[in-house]
């Protein structure tokens, strides 16, 4: 065989070289057929914003939308990942293939550092049909925002017919990533004051489903009163999704099928009232304004180390342009190709 025919024929991918790998369509291949080794390498492509993502997105379009998207969010300590590895264990045992996307929006270098703690998950460490990871958002000029749905088409693309995305706190950044998902979850535990915090950072109109979470402990029958009672104040119309409370002790396995009976009562609403595709729609449009922004961005940094921005701001400075001016100018270049 001539070096030159050697070198068409791509080398087969061994786990080593998978860490590597650049070959889209073989990872993605590979990702289909369930090897965690391709699908870990895309996630990294996702997180690193790789000039190889257009190419992993073309790849994985078609499979878009085949999962259920489960935002999962709540304050530290209130049970997330006992809860996340209970319904992992639920939906594997109907046998469903479930991805879990750790996110951390407040601290975009801790990725890797997340999944550490997570001992519990280690219950499905071996189980070829489950796929956890923990995620930063390291390269990404759109943050979690951008990077998050890219992972969870990954993981679509990967087979997973549930997709958890967990994020941390509840927070402004946590309602965003939240509100990618198909169903929102919010976890609440007694008397850590998570109801109050909840309402100021906007979660309460996020939220699909409240789990009061270690029903176990004094104060669980209040914590459901506050938010019974705060849903309540909002307006809701006849065609709106009341969103469900749910106990658990999760430590213990409880409540567990109740909340994924509400997870899927949630599920058949958005169904029957076209609002899968509303919400789906939502996340794409969120999706492409994030990459326009990314690359507008990148775009005009760029511009930085040329000539336009550096001639149109000494015109700005010396008073003979407005900036209003000035960035139309800039935006008007932008659009040449
Ligand atoms: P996360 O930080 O939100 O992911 O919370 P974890 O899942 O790590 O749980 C924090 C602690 O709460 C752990 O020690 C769990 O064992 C404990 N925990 C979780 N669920 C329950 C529950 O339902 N009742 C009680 N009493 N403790 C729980």
């Amino acid at each position: 065989m001539t070096a030159g025919a050697e070198s068409l024929t791509p080398a087969p991918l061994t786990p080593a070289s998978m860490r590597r790998s650049r070959d889209v369509p073989a990872l993605v291949e590979r990702a289909r057929d369930g090897d965690p080794r391709a699908v870990a390498r895309l996630v990294t492509l996702v997180e690193d914003a790789d000039p190889l993502l257009p190419e992993v997105a073309r790849a994985l379009a078609r499979h878009a939308g085949q999962a259920h998207v489960l935002g999962l969010t709540g304050s530290p300590g209130v049970g997330k990942s006992t809860l996340t590895n209970e319904l992992v264990r639920v939906y594997r045992a109907s046998g469903l293939r479930v991805g879990v996307l750790a996110v951390d929006p407040s601290s975009p270098f801790t990725g890797g550092a997340i999944l550490g703690d997570r001992v519990r998950m280690q219950d499905h460490a071996t189980d070829a049909g489950v796929y956890i990871r923990s995620m930063s958002s390291r390269g990404h000029l759109g943050g979690l925002s951008a990077a998050t749905p890219q992972a969870v088409r990954v993981l679509e693309g990967a087979g997973c017919d549930i997709v958890i995305i967990e994020t941390v706190g509840v927070g402004q950044a946590e309602v965003e990533v939240a509100s990618l998902a198909d169903t929102t979850l919010v976890l609440l535990a007694p008397g850590m004051g998570d109801a109050i915090q909840a309402v100021k950072a906007g979660i309460l109109e996020v939220a699909d489903v409240f789990v009061v979470n270690k029903a176990d402990r004094d104060g669980a029958d209040a914590t459901v009163r506050d938010i019974q009672g705060m849903l309540g104040l909002g307006e809701r119309g006849p065609g709106q999704w009341r969103p469900q409370v749910v106990r658990a002790v999760a430590a213990r396995g409880e409540g567990v099928d109740d909340v994924v009976a509400a997870i899927a009562k949630h599920r058949a609403w958005l169904s029957e009232h076209g609002q899968l595709q509303v919400r789906r729609e939502h996340r794409a449009g969120v999706e492409v304004e994030q990459i326009a922004l990314g690359t507008l961005r990148a775009r005009i940094g760029s511009l930085r180390h040329g000539t336009a921005l550096p001639a149109l701001a000494a015109r700005v400075a010396a008073g003979e342009l407005d900036p209003y001016a000035a960035a139309a100018d800039l935006l008007a270049g932008l659009a040449q190709p």
